[in-house]
């Protein structure tokens, strides 16, 4: 029952730029603006003179940014590197990830180096999105950024950055190649997970010709498509069917909100899924049930953390950039698939996000978005 975490790019760079290779490493501010940028020639100068690498992907990881890293970890092992490979807290390896091969090469953050030779942050749009592992990455003396997210800061002293893929699964799967190491089934099942996350198992429209031979070359390993999708959405505890029950039994159908599109939204408070020892993590897979309603193109879940906060996680069908509402509300993501993190009142979080939502190709209203 659980969902695809995260939608793909659709936008592409206005530029494909490439920074310049060759230059000497360059020190660029983590809040500058973002560039894309592929220079994979220095990638692999860097991996090459490195001999111990730190491998971080964001924090809460989803199939694509743990399973690339966790790909990318074995095939640098594979060519003798040692590599430390983390995320930042809470450490816990979200349910549905712990099929993945490799995952006993991870390293509890807090022994990751605070100032590591080189680092690799996978998935992650900014400093920020590592959580305790912002601090080694900024600080390391080079940081190479695998990431395909069409928005975030400019950190990084390399950039292996392609908004115009699918998942960050395929930018490593390049890296790994152009490193000359064999592609095992272990690192094609990290490589698949993250392939099929981000696609939404092969639904969204980032799903290119590209997509399906890489797909394709992963199914020649041995990966088994079925079985990474029974673990990646399709089990659950019978808890969580409970948990789920309520959840849509609250929905609400908004069919003015979002310029007239629709908008259909619920809640989970940590209550009620103490009620049935359901862990946070475990609720991905809620908005994908709200989201297949046709009365409304925006569906909002406002799941309550452990902390007390609500994680506010939006989906949208092409006609709503829901990432330009996140955004203003402090979060980011796609433009179909976006959250941000706010504490208050469900009722009074829903009022500020309607506020924020319009039709693409409509101008903004007044900047009501507080
Ligand atoms: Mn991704």
């Amino acid at each position: 029952m659980r969902g695809p975490v995260a939608s793909c790019t659709v936008v592409r760079a206005a530029a494909p730029g490439v920074p310049g290779g060759g230059g000497p490493a360059r020190r660029r501010p983590a809040d500058g603006p973002w560039r894309p940028g592929l220079d994979w020639e220095r990638a692999l100068r860097v991996i090459d003179a490195a001999d111990e690498i730190c491998l971080a992907c964001h924090v809460v990881p989803d199939g694509d940014a743990l399973g690339s890293m966790l790909a990318l970890t074995q095939a640098l092992r594979g060519l003798g590197k040692r590599c430390v490979a983390s995320f930042g807290e809470p450490f816990v390896i979200p349910a549905s990830l712990r099929f993945l091969p490799g995952q006993e090469l991870l390293a509890d953050p807090a022994t990751v180096p605070s100032a590591p030779q080189l680092m690799i942050a996978l998935d992650s749009a900014g400093p920020e999105r590592l959580g305790s592992l912002a601090g080694p990455a900024t600080s390391a003396a080079e940081l190479i950024v695998v990431d395909h997210h069409a928005t975030g800061s400019d950190f990084g002293t390399v950039r292996l950055v392609d908004p115009g893929a699918a998942a960050t699964a395929v930018l490593v799967d390049e890296l790994i190649r152009r490193l000359g190491a064999p592609l095992t089934h272990d690192i094609a099942e990290g490589l698949y997970a993250g392939l099929a996350s981000d696609t939404g198992s092969f639904k969204y429209p980032c799903t290119t010709p590209q997509v399906h031979d890489l797909a394709g070359r992963l199914l020649e390993v041995g990966v088994r498509p079925e079985t990474v999708s029974r673990e990646l959405w399709d089990r659950a505890p019978f808890g969580y069917l409970q948990v789920l029950a309520g959840a849509l039994a609250r929905a609400r159908l908004e069919r003015d909100a979002a310029g007239g599109l629709g908008l259909v939204w619920t809640t989970i408070a940590l209550a009620d899924r103490a009620a049935r020892d359901v862990p946070f993590d475990q609720l991905e897979g809620v908005i994908d049930q709200l989201r297949r309603t046709d009365e409304a193109e925006v569906a909002v879940v406002l799941k309550e953390t452990d902390a007390g906060e609500w994680y506010v996680s939006t989906r949208a069908k092409g006609r709503v950039d829901v990432g330009s509402a996140c955004s203003a509300l402090g979060g980011g993501g796609h433009r179909d698939a976006a959250a941000y993190t706010a504490s208050g009142d469900p009722e009074d979080l829903i009022d500020g996000l309607r506020a924020a939502l319009r039709p693409l190709g409509t101008t903004d209203p007044a900047e009501s978005v507080t």
